[in-house]
């Protein structure tokens, strides 16, 4: 039985700090002078220790050992206070981070495991309390094998999808959420229309509704731009390595990045592709509203729960192993009738009002954790 943080409810007391977060209609919008190259990724730094294996001591190993603690592969319980010694610890952890992500399981960081450690990605954890959330074990229906009866077809999948232990997921009578944005932030209708397609994309499976409002304190979920600490001891780390985290149900808390180039037109083309140092906003956010319907990662590559995300790629429609998650969780939309047609994105945004296609910095904001009160049963922080 997987153990975990239980946490009651966190009171946070945001304190303002201004930053800058940037969204645009595409890469090539993206000003001359903010330009960054893939290679500012911090992460990029771990491609050093290619080659590296048991036995070995390397300066700077500590670090990467540190990586693998934040995504659950070594465990909290262990001090983070680590030695550059590549020792049994390390090497099960890299055979874990290969087994989730269907690596050859050498146990060593050899090319190919580091050219995945350093792709950004979500930061809530694969494995919890050693248990991985990714593949089999630790809790029911983790995976299995289903048979699909397509039109001209038979074809057979394997189910990777995932929950939190224990699955929490939103009460039967709360099935009308709502959400609201940071108002700090300073959104623009543009922005926050990205994240009603994201919603838009799960509601069409299960039957649950998603409405924004503006009070942002008393929403069901709750979607901030932070950079650096921001009151949940998990602090951003700047441009790359981690995109966003969001919490478990019925937490509803949804953090970005306000470190990275967001893009925000829900196209791309090859200009984007090329743009490799800059993020699709609609992809991470339906990701992470994922999470705070109560899915975990999945090792299915295509999925959208799968824990990374390549730059420059779009990748916003439900693959049927999130399908199957999150059906599990909260049944069938009575409308859906068993498969999507991908839609272009233009179709579904919301023309509401200003600011349409047009490259900008916003206002952001840090903030510190104040006060931790309120215990609440059952209710699951997740730390990604
Ligand atoms: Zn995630
Ligand atoms: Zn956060």
């Amino acid at each position: 039985m997987i153990r975990f943080c239980v946490f009651g409810a966190f009171l946070l007391y945001l304190v303002a700090s201004p930053v800058s977060a940037g969204f645009y209609p595409n890469g090539s919008a993206i000003p001359p002078d903010l330009r960054r190259n893939i290679t500012d990724n911090a992460w990029n730094a771990f491609l050093n220790f290619t080659g590296c294996h048991a036995g070995m001591k390397v300066d700077g190993l500590y670090k990467i050992k540190q990586y693998f603690q934040h995504f659950g592969y070594i465990p909290l319980t262990l001090p983070g206070n680590f030695t550059d010694d590549f020792d049994d610890i390390l090497k099960s952890a890299v055979e874990m981070y290969q087994r989730n992500f269907k690596l050859n399981i050498t146990g060593e960081l050899d090319e190919l495991t580091l050219q995945h450690v350093v792709i950004p990605r979500c930061g809530v954890p694969d494995v919890v309390n050693g248990t991985s959330t990714m593949l089999s074990g630790g809790g029911r229906r983790r995976t299995y094998e289903v048979s699909f009866s397509g039109r001209s077809q038979r074809f057979h999948a394997v189910k990777r999808y995932s929950f939190f232990p224990g699955e929490p997921r939103w009460p039967e009578r709360r099935r009308n959420l709502t959400y609201a944005f940071d108002p700090r932030n300073a959104l623009t209708e543009e922005v926050k229309s990205v994240f009603s397609r994201a919603f838009v994309r799960w509601a069409e499976v299960i039957p649950l509704t998603f409405r924004r409002v503006e009070s942002f304190s008393t929403s069901d979920i709750s979607i901030g731009f932070y950079t650096g600490e921001h009151g949940d001891r998990e602090p951003f780390d700047g441009f790359m390595g981690t995109l966003a985290h969001a919490f478990s149900p019925p937490n509803g808390h949804f953090h970005l990045d306000g470190a990275e180039n967001w893009i925000v037109s829900g196209e791309g083309g090859d200009g984007f592709l090329t743009e490799r140092a800059a993020v699709d906003l609609e992809s991470v956010a339906v990701h992470e509203i994922g999470h705070l319907l109560g899915l975990g990662h999945s090792s299915v590559q295509d999925s959208i729960m799968f824990p990374t995300i390549t730059t420059g790629r779009r990748k916003v429609d439900l693959h049927s192993d999130d399908v199957e998650g999150v059906q599990y969780l909260y049944g069938s939309n009575p409308n859906f009738n068993g498969s999507r047609t991908p839609t272009p994105a233009t179709e579904q945004r919301d023309t509401g009002s200003g600011n349409s296609g047009a490259a900008g910095r916003i206002d952001g904001y840090s903030s510190v954790l104040t006060s931790l009160l309120m215990s609440t049963v059952g209710l699951l922080m997740y730390i990604l």
